[in-house]
């Protein structure tokens, strides 16, 4: 956090360096990311990403769409319009915030999208086929996302027992997990590991930390077995 001089903000534990919650879903054919945040370009430049193919969204808040102009570099190299993904709630924040992209007098240099509005119904990208998961971020609709035995939610501090059925199953479950006090719109780690155990998700990795959670070796010993807090640039293999 800027001007925080905390012991995770000041920590020399990389796993303590956390830029804005994102990921890369990559298949032998496709690469996708799910969202795009204020740090989108500087995750891109840092773990050379050279192809990408699609983009998802979760929802239309600034931490997980603020860096979407950088996609001109993916245009710029694959010389075709980058397809993205979003429901309606987030396509209209989407389409205020980068109108100069969704406008018919273009200039040169401006992202090329490619606008797919999502529901709840799967669908494919590629390879890879994505089920839309929907959970509450206090009173916004927010979408969680399955690929395959992977399932990834972020911003979430509640969800329906329907689409819990959905999460069922998954080999791995990447959740948000925010800090210990009590938020109005993010589980806590004691709420998220209740999920994890509720579900049976053999492997569970938490995400969105905030500074005020603790130091990541701290919090890591802490945690039940097959339960783990991610770090930046993590990467998790499925058979
Ligand atoms: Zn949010
Ligand atoms: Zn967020």
């Amino acid at each position: 956090m800027i001007g925080c001089d905390c012991e995770v903000c000041t920590s020399p534990d990389k796993k303590d360096d956390r830029l804005r919650s994102s990921i890369l879903v990559e298949s032998a054919a496709t690469t996708i990311i799910v969202d795009t945040g204020p740090d989108f370009r500087y995750q891109m430049l840092r773990y050379q990403v050279k192809k990408l193919d699609a983009v998802l969204f979760t929802h239309p808040h600034k931490d997980h769409i603020a860096g979407l102009d950088d996609i001109k570099a993916f245009n710029y190299f694959s010389k075709k319009p980058m397809n993205i993904y979003a429901n309606s709630l987030t396509e209209e924040a989407l389409r205020r915030d980068f109108y100069y992209a969704f406008t018919d007098t273009r200039y040169p240099g401006i992202p090329e999208l490619n606008l797919n509005t999502i529901t709840l119904e799967p669908f494919i990208i590629g390879d890879i086929p994505v089920i839309p998961i929907l959970v509450w971020h206090l009173k916004m609709p927010v979408l969680g996302f399955r690929f395959g035995k992977f399932t990834y939610i972020t911003d979430a501090n509640r969800i329906d027992d329907a689409e819990k059925e959905k999460i069922r199953g998954s080999e791995v479950l990447v959740l948000n997990a925010l800090r210990k006090q009590k938020h109005i719109s993010h589980f806590t780690l004691g709420e998220a590991i209740e999920l994890v155990e509720e579900l049976k998700v053999p492997a569970a990795y938490f995400t969105h930390i905030s500074h005020q959670l603790g130091r990541h070796a701290a919090i890591e010993a802490e945690l039940p077995k097959g339960i783990h807090l991610a770090y930046d640039g993590q990467t998790i293999k499925l058979k």
